[in-house]
């Protein structure tokens, strides 16, 4: 199958990479240069509408406006050819999701919407959660792909919205999580226990799932190398927000962790991983943080 691919960021060139091990010709087009050798197996294109013209193209690029620009200020979507299938694997807004649906429709051609769950390693070892929604046909057009990358592909139904709404959900969860851990060893630390030990109690009894897991290792170790960026998290709790406002509800936790997130950007730190939020509360370092 042709496949365009868009993005080859820390996501995006390791998802490329498996689709060419699952027998596929991908082109792939990246904004900045990148080395060949990074990505073997997979064409790279100068122009982001050479890679549009495929019978699947994946978008892997960091939020909405870098799509907005790329594709739809480029006008790619009229002049996509017909039967293409759009899958956009980036975390995006519900409402930029609905918008790009109506697009699609409008032009004849199949969208979906299909977020993943899992770090760039995971993306290496073809192991993501993938969240997909869109019309049945659209979605089995792409099943053998989104499986040659997963683990697992949750299929979430016909409307786009809901894989972006619950994969919004989730890393909110996550961002909590790993809030959640950080005020907790303000006070056991407090009365001189051990964070590593704390950690074990909590993995051992109440809290033994894979966020609390990964995370708390990450906070005991106070290593922040990305993972994903807090620079992208806090793009996505203000997705989160926005998508709350939208229905008008206020979520208190959920602006929280915005603001422990955009404090850590403030200072400097968007390219570590977003559990450097945890530091900075562990250390009460409001603004600048020294690792
Ligand atoms: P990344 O390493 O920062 O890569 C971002 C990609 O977007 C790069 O290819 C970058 O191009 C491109 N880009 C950004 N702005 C652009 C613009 N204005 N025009 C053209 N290209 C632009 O990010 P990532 O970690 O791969 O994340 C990609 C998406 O996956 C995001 O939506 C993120 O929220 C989501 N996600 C990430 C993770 C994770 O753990 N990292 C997990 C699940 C989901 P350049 O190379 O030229 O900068």
């Amino acid at each position: 199958m042709q496949i365009g691919f868009l993005g080859l960021g820390s996501m995006g060139s390791a998802m490329a990479q498996n689709l060419v091990k699952a027998g596929h010709d991908v082109r792939a087009w990246n904004r900045s240069k990148v080395a060949k050798e990074s990505v073997p197996g997979v064409t790279l294109v100068e122009l982001a509408a050479d890679a549009f013209q495929a019978d699947a193209v994946f978008t892997m690029l960091s939020d909405d406006p870098a799509i907005r620009e790329v594709i739809l200020d480029a006008g790619l979507i009229a002049s996509a050819q017909p039967g293409l299938t759009h899958v956009v694997t980036s975390t995006i807004s519900v409402a930029f999701a609905r918008e790009l649906e109506q697009l699609h429709e409008e032009a004849g051609l199949g969208y979906v919407s299909a977020p993943v769950l899992g770090r760039p390693n995971v993306a290496a070892s073809g192991q993501l959660n993938i969240l997909a929604a869109g019309k049945a046909d659209a979605v089995a057009a792409v099943e053998p792909l989104l499986a040659s990358l997963s683990k697992k592909v949750w299929k979430l139904g016909e409307n786009p919205a809901r894989a972006n709404a619950a994969k919004l959900a989730c890393n909110m969860m996550i961002a909590m999580a790993i809030e959640a851990m950080a005020e907790s060893v303000v006070l056991t630390e407090s009365v001189g226990l051990d964070r590593g030990e704390f950690f074990e109690l909590i993995l051992g009894t109440l809290f033994s799932g894979r966020a609390y897991e990964s995370y708390s290792a990450q906070i005991a170790e106070r290593s922040f190398e990305p993972g994903f960026k807090a620079k992208l998290a806090l793009k996505d709790m203000r997705l989160a927000i926005e998508a709350s406002t939208e229905i008008g509800r206020a979520l208190p936790m959920l602006e929280a962790v915005r603001e422990g997130l955009s404090k850590a950007v403030a200072a400097g730190l968007g390219e570590k991983d977003w559990s450097i939020m945890a530091d900075m509360t562990v250390r009460g370092a409001d603004s600048l943080a020294i690792l």
